[in-house]
């Protein structure tokens, strides 16, 4: 047990380093960097009239995001819980279905499930990746799925499960080519909730690249922002093409009429969102470099300090969006939150389980084990871009 005088100390010396790194009064967990063409951008588009759901930009994003991820195909939407309804509905999942995904995720992830008149199914997550563990999704499909006329089968349930969505916690991948061959063999589709993870890699690519499609966010505190905004991207055409259908209402291409083929949504990214969107990707390899350098002055801290800090695993690049560490008991975790916040240093737990909410206490769970062990520890502390540049340490 940590002794409650060392975690004070501990703590008064954290607070001493963020405030030598961050010259804010208040440090928030993750604020936005402008320092491109932001403004520059934002003018064209006032100056153009094009502000709204038509305009270059829009597009100009998609082929950044697509160059970047180096996926086939990018389809911007207004955020990223809407590019997960829409992944969702194209995966095929159905009213009364079940979607494996993890417990130790953001909400967005199952409300996206729930949309669809489907049920989340929760599988365990590894405790050094944070994310669904390939195990655990085995273990589950093994002793409670079996296959059916191409369809896979809750053996309790007798639903059908329709779609597999793991996430990649904080930027750090999951063991998504394990998760994708189990995927691939249980012909279930696999959607990957890149929403934290843009700039993360297993080997030389791109997360988002291992599934049938994948989601971004550029919501106000990820990565990448356009203010509010999300992006699906695919290697499929025949996905690409259907995505942009329906999250463009739907709408038959003509020269004055309007056609509309089938109910579709008005998750279109406003063009003034995609400006902004443009003038952050020109600045992502900064901004990765720099978060890098962050993550490794916090692992030096922390080691010295006896304090888990989240690392990348072997043959994995996290872009370290939010940077964690674990503390060694609940009670620990505590004393850290309170000290911290206190001083107007912004640190968080990481989400309540989603099978302990109102809405999905009722799904089925495989009893959670990792998941429940982080949930008590994890503590995200100061992940922004920092201000001032800090040396070229390599983590
Ligand atoms: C941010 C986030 C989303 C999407 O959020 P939006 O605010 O709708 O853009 C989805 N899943 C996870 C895990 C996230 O962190």
């Amino acid at each position: 047990m940590y002794n409650i005088n060392d975690m004070k100390k501990t703590v008064e010396s954290f607070i001493q380093l963020v405030r030598s790194i961050y010259k804010e009064d208040f440090i928030a967990l993750h604020r936005p960097v402008f320092e491109g063409n932001e403004k520059a951008y934002l003018s064209d588009c006032i100056d153009s009239n094009f502000v709204s759901s038509v305009g270059e930009q829009v597009a100009e994003f998609e082929k950044k995001i697509a160059e970047f991820t180096g996926s086939k195909y990018a389809i911007a939407t207004v955020n990223g819980t809407s590019a997960l309804h829409v992944a969702t509905e194209l995966s095929g999942v159905n009213q009364g279905d079940e979607v494996l995904t993890q417990a130790l995720t953001f909400i967005a992830t199952c409300n996206a499930i729930s949309y669809k008149n489907a049920n989340p199914v929760f599988i365990d997550v590894d405790k050094d990746t944070m994310g669904m563990s390939p195990v655990a999704l085995l273990d589950f499909l093994e002793n409670h799925a079996e296959k059916h006329n191409g369809t896979t089968i809750n053996i309790k349930t007798k639903k059908r499960i329709s779609a597999c969505i793991p996430m990649h916690t904080f930027g750090h991948p999951c063991r998504i080519e394990q998760i994708a061959s189990i995927c691939n063999e249980w012909d279930i589709p696999l959607i990957e909730d890149c929403a934290e993870s843009l700039g993360s890699y297993v080997g030389n690519k791109h997360t988002g690249n291992f599934g049938d499609m994948a989601i971004f966010s550029f919501n106000g505190n990820k990565l990448v922002t356009t203010g509010g905004g999300g992006m699906i991207i695919t290697n499929n055409s025949e996905i690409a093409r259907l995505a942009k259908h329906v999250t463009t209402t739907a709408k038959v291409p003509h020269a004055y009429e309007f056609i509309h083929d089938q109910v579709g949504y008005n998750y279109r990214m406003p063009n003034i969102n995609a400006a902004l969107g443009c003038a952050q990707m020109e600045q992502i390899e900064k901004f990765l470099k720099s978060k890098r350098n962050l993550a490794y002055t916090w692992k030096q801290f922390f080691e010295s300090h006896n304090i888990d800090f989240v690392e990348e695993c072997d043959g994995y690049k996290a872009n370290f969006w939010l940077n964690a560490i674990i503390l060694d008991s609940k009670k620990s975790r505590d004393e850290f939150l309170e000290e911290t916040n206190k001083n107007d240093v912004m640190t968080r737990p990481i989400w309540k389980l989603m099978s302990s909410l109102q809405m999905f206490k009722h799904c089925q769970n495989d009893g959670l084990v990792n998941s429940k062990w982080l949930v008590d520890r994890v503590v995200n502390i100061p992940s922004s871009v920092p201000d001032n540049i800090l040396n070229n340490r390599k983590l």
